[in-house]
């Protein structure tokens, strides 16, 4: 597995961070491009984070050439909520959400997509 390349992480982001191994996380999934992780303070009993390794702030800096980094993200998401024990669709599923912007809720400025699921009632977040 090939390691990020630095020139795409920003040194003061907590999630680059987590990528370079400089901040501990509880690793859900990883490969050259993606890191999935527990989120700090869960909302529901299954809660990790998918991020891409690079440091890209917010959906509203994609491009187009980031479309296939997208797509898999989406497509490793209900993989990884079945690995991490959510039940399948329909009776169980996961919810998939993403944060943009200060008045989008995000807090952090590194592309990030929640995942969370498991049985209800869930924390409010
Ligand atoms: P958002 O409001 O979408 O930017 O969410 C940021 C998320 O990152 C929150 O749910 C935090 O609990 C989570 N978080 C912040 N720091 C860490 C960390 N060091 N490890 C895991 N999750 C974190
Ligand atoms: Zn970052």
């Amino acid at each position: 597995m090939s390691a990020p390349d630095p020139s795409h992480a920003d040194p003061t982001c907590i999630f680059c961070k987590i990528v370079a191994g400089q901040i501990p996380s509880r690793k859900v999934y990883e490969d050259d491009e993606i890191l999935a992780f527990h989120d700090i303070h869960p909302i529901a009993p299954v809660h990790f984070l998918m991020i891409p390794k690079r440091h890209i702030v917010s959906m509203a800096h994609l491009t187009e050439a980031d479309a296939g980094l997208v797509a898999r993200m989406m497509l490793l998401a209900p993989k990884l909520a079945l690995q991490e024990g959510c039940e399948p669709y329909p009776q169980g599923g996961f919810r998939l959400v993403c944060n943009n912007g200060a008045q989008g809720g995000q807090e952090v400025h590194h592309l990030h997509m929640h995942v969370m699921g498991g049985p209800r009632p869930w924390r409010i977040g």
